[in-house]
Parts: C-alpha cells; structure tokens; sequence
C-alpha cells in the first residue's frame, strides 16, 4: 500500500504524524521532497488556460499551490480529524486570514480576554480600522460568552488552555452557544495540538495554529494553519491566502513535516515532564501557586480530563516574593533559557508581568491574573533532574 492511500479514520495520531500526506513522486522518494519553484511548466498553451482557469487540478504557482506545502496541509488535516487545512506564513496570519474571509465591516467578534497577546492588538486595533468589534469576555465563564452575543457576531474565538494561567473554556458548550446564535466557533489550538485536543469533534468550526510551537517543536521556523470541515469557510481563507499572499514557503512547510513526525511522542514527554515538574514546584517554599490543568488543585481539572488527552507543558508559577522573587528565579537559571517562545525541546522560562503581558496597564494586569511574582515556564524535553536543579538554585535562595 502506498502512503497517499492511508486513511486517516483507520490510523492512529502517531502514524499519521509519520505518514499522511505524502503523494510520491514517480522518483520514488522515500522521505518527503521539498519543491523550492514559484511556478510551473505546462506542455501546451492550453494545458496551462485549464490549470489557470481551475478546470484541470494542478500546480500553477507557489503562492497557492505548492506540494511539500500541500503535504503538511494534508499531514495536519488527518491530525486534527479535518477535511482541509489552510498553511499560512505565521500562526498571526492563519487568525488574519480567519478575520479577512469571514468578517466585514459591522460584523461582531466574541473572543476570550486571556489570549496570545498580538491576537488581542489584531482583533482589537487592526480588525477595529475595518469595522469589525471585537468584545472580550471571560474564558471559561460560557454565560458571560452568551452575554456579549449580539446579531452582529459572526465569530467566537479562544483559546484553551489560556497562557500561562491554563484556564480552559468547555469547547463542545461553547460550540453549541456559537450555532444556537449563528455565529462560527475558532479555537486557536496552539497549546494543546491534536495530539492533545481535537476542537473539530466537540463542535468547533474552525481551528488556528500556530505552527511555530509544538508543531514544529524545535524552535526553527515561522508558519500557521487554518483547519476545519467548514469547506465554504476554508475555500474563503485558501482565497485571502492565494491573493493577498501571507503563504507558507515550502522549506518551513518540511521543517513541520519533519516536526509532526514526532508530535505524539513529544506531546507525551513534554506533558510527562510537566506534570512532574509542577508537582515538585507545588512543594517549593518560595512557590505559593502552581497553575496547570494537570494538578488536582486546578480548578477545571476535571473539563481537562474530559477534552484533553494531555494537559500540555506550560505551568504559572506564582513566587510570595513578588517581581523581585521572580527575577531572581530567572536569572540564577544557567541552562533554561530565558525567551519569549514556547513549544520548544528546549525549557524556556519568562517574567509574563514585564515582558508578554508588559504593555498591559496595572489594571489589566490584575484583571488578567498576571501578578508582579507570577513566572511561565514552558517545560522541554531536557532531563527533568536538570531542570529542577537549573531553578532550585533561585528557588532555594528564596527559601533561606
Ligand atoms: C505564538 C502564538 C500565536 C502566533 O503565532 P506566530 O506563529 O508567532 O505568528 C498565536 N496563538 C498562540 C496561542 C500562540 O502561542
């Protein structure tokens, strides 16, 4: 059986990570081609008039049809349960394009307040010059989401689990507020992954990736992904990415390949790791709070059981020492590295109070639960004994 015929009900995540997509080429390669070509070549003028024209399939020019492009999209779409995944160049421009194919000027949006901070400046500033509204509301308060519905919506969209607090909103509820009232349901899935939360079977319409985290999961490479069975929605989007031209290059469109090969086995060790880490952190005397879905502390701990099969890798940590607390934490760090990115093999460690939450004003601040003493830590695949032992340095200075 060759890899094009594999179907994507019979096979497990693992396996499709692996092997979906994949149509070979009459080289017979075994591992994926990377076609770096902006066009193609017909055999006659009217081969090309009917590649142009849509009446023939083929490729006509990388913008909006390339194959290793092509073969992530299918990758992905057999991951997440979908029909059609959308690449795009940036997990921003999957949310951009999202916006541009199904809103116009008058229309409403509904989104959660804890969200990736440059989608709260799209929605709020950049969607707002165009006409679109944008009201936020509580994540996981569905009555609140009920509230702020007006005729005008036409999209829900949130994230779940939230960063760094991993508060989470029930998606199959969500879902059925959303149809009751006509509206399409987007969760941005960057989080989780299909390997942990598949949105599209609790009712979601549409799902966003940013392909930057755990997709890749190596820190390598920008790239986004609209996914869904909504045809009519996807051929909207697949039409703001063919002509306004946020597109995937086909050499990150590899790299991804190559990142979903392992995305199974990562998101298993990653979630292994991170449930570890935050059980040694609840019993840290400097550490006051542990945020992460995965503890019996959690608040949602049981929505987690129920719609993930995992409860990802990025924990809250609140120190009783305040900003000068968590500062210290970080910088007696040796081998976590201190940056903003996430999804990564490598641990990554950052203050969100000053840095991605820092144009929030002090009000907000609170309002969003990002505290002076609060730290994320977005745990990696290194050798759990080295990461405890990177950060009780700091931690056990506080203690003293
Ligand atoms: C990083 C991120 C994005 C944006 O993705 P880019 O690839 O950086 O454009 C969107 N949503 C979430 C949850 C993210 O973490």
């Amino acid at each position: 059986m060759s890899e094009q015929d594999l179907d994507p009900e019979e096979f497990a995540l693992d396996t499709l990570g692996i092997r979906a997509g994949h149509q070979r080429t009459f080289e017979q390669e075994h591992a994926e081609p990377i076609f770096p070509t902006s066009s193609f070549v017909y055999a006659s003028a009217a081969e090309a008039a009917r590649k142009f024209s849509g009446e023939e399939p083929g490729n006509v020019y990388s913008r909006f049809t390339n194959p290793t492009v092509q073969t992530f999209e299918r990758r992905l779409a057999a991951l997440e349960g979908a029909k059609r995944a959308v690449a795009t160049s940036s997990g921003m421009a999957a949310i951009l394009c999202t916006g541009l194919a199904l809103l116009e000027a008058g229309d409403e949006i509904v989104a959660s307040r804890s969200l990736f901070g440059s989608s709260v400046s799209l929605l709020a500033k950049y969607f707002g010059k165009f006409g679109v509204t944008t009201r936020f509301v509580e994540l996981s308060d569905l009555d609140a989401w009920e509230s702020a519905i007006s005729e005008k919506t036409k999209l829900l969209f949130a994230e779940t689990p939230s960063n760094p607090l991993s508060e989470l909103v029930d998606i199959a509820g969500l879902a059925e507020i959303a149809h009751r009232h006509g509206a399409r349901l987007v969760i941005d899935n960057c989080f989780c992954t299909p390997a942990l939360q598949r949105p599209l079977e609790l009712g979601a319409d549409l799902v966003v990736h940013s392909a930057t985290k755990y997709l890749d999961g190596q820190g390598r490479a920008i790239g986004g992904a609209v996914v869904g069975n909504d045809e009519q929605a996807l051929e909207e989007i697949f039409g703001v990415v063919r002509t306004c031209g946020p597109c995937m290059s086909p050499f990150n469109a590899w790299i991804f390949l190559k990142g979903l090969e392992t995305l199974g086995l990562r998101m298993r060790a990653h979630c292994d790791a991170a449930l570890r880490l935050a059980r040694w952190l609840e019993a840290q005397p400097a550490v006051t709070r542990v945020y992460y879905s995965g503890l019996e502390s959690h608040p949602q701990h049981e929505l987690a059981k129920r719609q993930q099969r995992g409860f990802g890798a990025v924990l809250g940590v609140e120190l009783a020492g305040g900003q000068p607390a968590a500062w210290q934490v970080i910088d007696s760090t040796r081998m976590i590295s201190i940056t903003g990115n996430l999804g990564d093999v490598k641990t990554t460690i950052t203050h969100p109070a000053t840095t991605t939450h820092g144009k929030l004003s002090d009000e907000q601040k609170a309002a969003a639960g990002i505290t002076p003493g609060l730290l994320r830590i977005a745990v990696g695949l290194e050798a759990i004994e080295d990461i405890q032992r990177d950060l009780a340095r700091g931690l056990d200075a506080l203690a003293r």
